[in-house]
């Protein structure tokens, strides 16, 4: 039997910021493929999961040289209105 109140909290305290600390790393994740912060998306995704993961899905992703946001077709052929061809850049150093 359990009778001690501090040691029947004790998995809820672990659990609960170990729950929301995968689903930062996730939100994280999800931002930096699309080449947005992945701390403030991260830091987002901690606190406030469900909002942070919808207003994230309907935002389309970031030119990773010059940080402008592309549609989805200009993603898709990877070419940016102000860079060009982002296949034929280096575009490693950025992301
Ligand atoms: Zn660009």
């Amino acid at each position: 039997m359990n009778d001690n109140p501090q040691l029947a909290l004790f998995p809820d305290i672990v659990i609960i910021p170990g729950i929301l600390a995968m689903l930062g790393l996730i939100m994280a994740l999800l931002a930096r493929r699309k080449h947005r912060n992945p701390w403030l998306w991260g830091t987002s995704g901690f606190f406030l999961f469900p909002i942070a993961i919808w207003v994230l899905a309907f935002m389309g992703y970031l030119c990773p040289m010059c940080k402008q946001a592309l549609t989805k077709k200009q993603w898709k052929e990877r070419i940016c209105p102000d860079c060009g061809d982002l296949r034929t850049q280096d575009v490693r150093r950025a992301c």
